[in-house]
């Protein structure tokens, strides 16, 4: 494991923590009343840059249930929302919009929207350095 990519998943985790109570403003005011939750088990099956990421950090990477159906909430779906924290889940639970998501977020000020530009842009191109560096 370079250094390189150690200092890239670290730097990714740390805009990950940063960015978790930007798009918790808007998921704690649409997702308390939805009608129907996005987070299935199939989602929580990481693919190779989130695996490629946890293992770069050292990060265990959590075991799934496998006798949970796909289609079934997630085992991770607690009470509140999600236990894992948001640096650790696959990146695809982050990078999902539903259409109530979207309303609250583009009904808001475009220096939000440009900032919440920023932040997942920063992620992604994290994502795919760490992936080429390999
Ligand atoms: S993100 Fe959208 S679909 Fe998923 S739980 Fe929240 S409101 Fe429901
Ligand atoms: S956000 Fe958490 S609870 Fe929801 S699908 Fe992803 S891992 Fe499961």
């Amino acid at each position: 494991m370079t250094n390189e990519r150690i200092l890239l998943a670290r730097k990714l985790r740390q805009v990950l923590i940063d960015f978790s109570p930007v798009i918790e403003t808007y998921t704690d005011a649409v997702c308390p009343a939805c009608a129907d939750i996005c987070c299935k088990q199939r989602f929580t099956v990481r693919n190779e840059t989130d695996l490629q990421y946890l293992s770069a950090l050292n990060a265990p990477v959590p075991s799934i249930d496998p006798a949970r159906p796909p289609d079934a909430l997630c085992q991770f779906l607690g009470p509140t929302g999600c236990i894992q924290p948001r640096w650790m889940r696959p990146w695809r639970c982050t990078w999902y919009f539903c259409e109530p998501l979207l309303t609250v977020i583009l009904a808001e000020p475009r220096k939000k929207t440009i900032e919440l530009e920023a932040f997942t842009g920063e992620i992604l191109r994290l994502r795919n350095e760490l992936l080429t560096r390999r």
